[in-house]
């Protein structure tokens, strides 16, 4: 029996026919920019997350960059963020010319430790962005205080906590911005490339809506400098269907993430993921960690059990990031991170079987 890491067509089948009749509808429409669909699931999407406003763009990368466009910020200026995500998020503040700062995580969460933020603000510091790593939540109270404190914007990397929450505020409300990602193996991922910018203030969500399509109000007139970055008709259709059912995939990943919690509580050698009292996890990983975690890696693999490894390489220590001068040892815990965690399936088709398998082979992968 395989296991895969994420079985996009079990959740394709089970929805199949009002997907096909919601791309049916677009493709007859011939609607393809800014048809009607983008704005029905932007309101959707602010109502599901209780959002003022909700922005389509192309992807969660764009997200980023765009609300670090809108802010304003650019060469010589600054960007706290940490080096433990995926690479996008340091990639958008290189790309508007400013300079990520990283700080280390809590091994713990995986999140950004606020407790090492101020040490690393400068008079060039403009922005923190915390990023909700595998669907829970950074410890925003503190990080809100800080950005306070100090006059910095926040913008949450919420792309891989969709329906989130931190103190009952959703991920993605309680910065300036909040970023999603519909790439496929999202939680709520679309059919190729697709992301949603959130803001509760009305100018931001004015300048980026503007921001996506090249600057314009009104066509040809160009108020500021911006880009091609709109969410595809089809795209929006498509998750127009699955918003409706993500709550009950969200709920699947948190049994099967409390399955996996139960079976490794007795397993020393396997820590299972550290979910904080104020946060609602929304496991678009589930990640294990351990001193022997490439050994479990291999026998899954073996035995036909998808794994993968979020992240192998902090950002700190990455080719394109050596002009910045960081070195092995300056960010400890991310680095230890991505020595020993393991990310295994979770998603929510995942069957009773299945599961026990995977169980099954990372607890005899420690006896070997
Ligand atoms: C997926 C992801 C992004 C980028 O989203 P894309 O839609 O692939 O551009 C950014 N940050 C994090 C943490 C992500 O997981």
């Amino acid at each position: 029996m395989k296991v895969p890491l994420l079985d996009l067509n079990a959740q394709y089948q089970s929805i199949s026919k009002e997907i096909k009749a919601a791309i049916d509808e677009v493709v007859t429409s011939q609607r393809f920019i800014m048809g009607p669909q983008v704005g029905e699931l932007e309101k959707r999407f602010a109502d599901y997350i209780n959002s003022k406003y909700a922005v389509g763009v192309a992807s969660g990368t764009d997200a980023l960059l765009l609300s670090l466009m809108a802010l304003g910020v650019g060469h010589g200026d600054e960007v706290i963020t940490t080096p433990y995500t995926f690479f996008a998020t340091a990639g958008s503040i290189s790309r508007v010319g400013a300079k990520p700062v990283f700080v280390d995580i809590d091994p713990n969460t995986y999140n950004i430790d606020p407790a090492l933020i101020e040490a690393k603000i400068s008079s060039n510091t403009k922005a923190i962005i915390p990023v909700h790593l595998y669907g829970q939540c950074a410890s925003m109270d503190s990080i809100l205080g800080i950005a306070s404190k100090h006059n910095l914007a926040v913008i949450e990397d919420a792309c891989q906590s969709v329906g989130a929450t931190y103190n009952g505020r959703p991920a993605g409300t309680m910065g300036d911005f909040g970023c999603f990602s519909f790439f496929p193996s999202k939680n709520l991922g679309c059919f190729g490339d697709g992301g949603m910018l959130t803001t509760n203030d009305e100018q931001y969500a004015e300048k980026t809506s503007k921001l996506r399509v090249h600057g314009c109000s009104q066509k040809y007139f160009h108020d500021m400098i911006g880009a091609n970055s709109r969410l595809d008709n089809l795209q929006a259709a498509i998750l127009i269907v699955k918003l409706k059912y993500l709550e009950d995939w969200t709920n699947a990943r948190r049994s099967h993430a409390k399955k996996y919690n139960e079976a490794f509580s007795s397993i020393s050698e396997i820590i299972t993921p550290v979910v904080t009292d104020n946060t609602n996890h929304v496991y678009n990983q589930y990640m294990i960690r351990s001193n022997k975690r490439d050994a479990i890696m291999d026998s899954l693999k073996k035995n036909d059990v998808g794994c993968a490894l979020y992240y192998p390489l902090p950002l700190h220590l990455q080719e394109c990031y050596k002009f910045l001068g960081y070195k092995e040892g300056d960010l400890p815990e991310s680095e230890a991170a991505a020595k020993e965690t393991l990310s295994i399936p979770v998603y929510p088709e995942l069957t009773e079987e299945q599961q026990n398998k995977v169980i099954d082979v990372a607890i005899n992968a420690l006896k070997q």
